[in-house]
């Protein structure tokens, strides 16, 4: 029996898909992903607190957030199942998705809301001090009290680095950015911004060897990548911005991606390339990535989803 619509991704845009979904009477299935995005719920689980989702004037835990999403759409008839998704075949309909545990599904319309993972350095250190003085994220947790008036790292060297450093920069003493060449890969507006920065030091050809710190982060070993030589930084906290990776290796080249990898859509809807099938959230939107801007995709993605079924009639 095929489903009027499936959607796959349990972060903000999946669940506020769902949610509107349901509420059209769309009787959605969410398949929230069980190992492939990092953790059903998506990002949001691995954040501590939020401070800038609207509607919670003394901020909310990403789990807590997420749990009040999920809970809201169970409260409306979502069908959830966590399985994550191996494949799916685009190019007949009913459109067909298999998951990893052998289920097969057959749905009118989809919406992706597979999300994207920030890249994170491959250190031990990094694993012991995430949450704790490391996050992948400056708009998201830049503001939290501990950051305040101390020196603070950016690792990377691209747009995502000197945005967060910028951000940063509001809020820390002193923002290093470390980067692994001797020139920024950012665009030349936002080198600008940064090499002119009275609060912004860019320490060149230096890698990060290891965190260090005791409970929390309290400084960083760099490596020179041209002398060999290693150094100590003392900062209370460290942002990583290494770049993301969306999660499309299921899709296997059948719908059409952005040059950066990214889903396409056209612009001001949720529609991709392939008629019926709707995108929303990070998996589509390397810009914005954040969780009220995901929501508001996903609302949009269930309003075209609901306007296409409508057009082209029910399943
Ligand atoms: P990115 O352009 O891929 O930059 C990643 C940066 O991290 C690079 O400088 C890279 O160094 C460094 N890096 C990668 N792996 C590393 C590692 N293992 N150790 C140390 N450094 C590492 O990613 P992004 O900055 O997130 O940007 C992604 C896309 O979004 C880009 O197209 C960007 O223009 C766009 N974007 C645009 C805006 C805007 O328009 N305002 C804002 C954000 C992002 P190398 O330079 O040596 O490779």
């Amino acid at each position: 029996m095929s489903e009027n619509l499936i959607i796959i991704g349990s972060g903000p845009a999946g669940l506020t898909a769902s949610i509107y979904a349901s509420r059209a009477n769309l009787a959605p299935i969410l398949l929230e992903g069980f190992q492939a995005g990092g953790i059903p719920g998506g990002q949001l689980m691995l954040t501590t607190d939020i401070e800038n989702f609207p509607g919670f004037k003394n901020g909310i835990s990403g789990q807590n957030l997420m749990t009040e999403m999920h809970e809201q759409a169970s409260r409306f008839g979502v069908r959830f199942v966590t399985e994550d998704v191996e494949s799916v075949k685009l190019d007949t309909r009913p459109f067909t998705i298999i998951s990893a545990g052998g289920q097969t599904f057959q749905a009118c319309s989809l919406v992706i809301a597979t999300g994207a993972v920030a890249r994170r350095l491959p250190l031990e250190s990094e694993k012991k001090f995430f949450g704790r003085g490391i996050s992948a994220c400056a708009v998201c947790d830049g503001a939290l009290p501990v950051f305040r008036n101390k020196p603070l790292a950016v690792i990377g060297g691209g747009d995502t680095a000197v945005e967060e450093a910028l951000h940063l920069a509001k809020f820390g003493s002193k923002i290093h950015m470390i980067h692994r060449r001797d020139s920024l890969r950012a665009s030349t507006i936002m080198q600008q911004r940064a090499l002119g920065h009275g609060k912004i030091e860019i320490l060149w050809n230096k890698v990060v060897e290891e965190f260090l710190g005791d409970k929390t982060l309290s400084g960083i070993k760099l490596r020179d990548t041209h002398t060999g030589e290693t150094s100590v930084l003392d900062v209370s906290g460290a942002f990583e911005a290494i770049g993301h990776r969306p999660n499309t290796e299921f899709l296997a080249g059948q719908l059409r991606l952005t040059e950066v990898g990214y889903i396409f859509t056209h612009p001001g809807t949720a529609q991709t390339s392939v008629e019926g099938v709707f995108a929303a959230g990070d998996v589509q939107d390397f810009r914005y990535r954040q969780a009220i801007t995901a929501a508001g995709s996903g609302c949009m993605a269930a309003l075209d989803a609901q306007k296409w079924l409508t057009e082209k009639g029910f399943c």
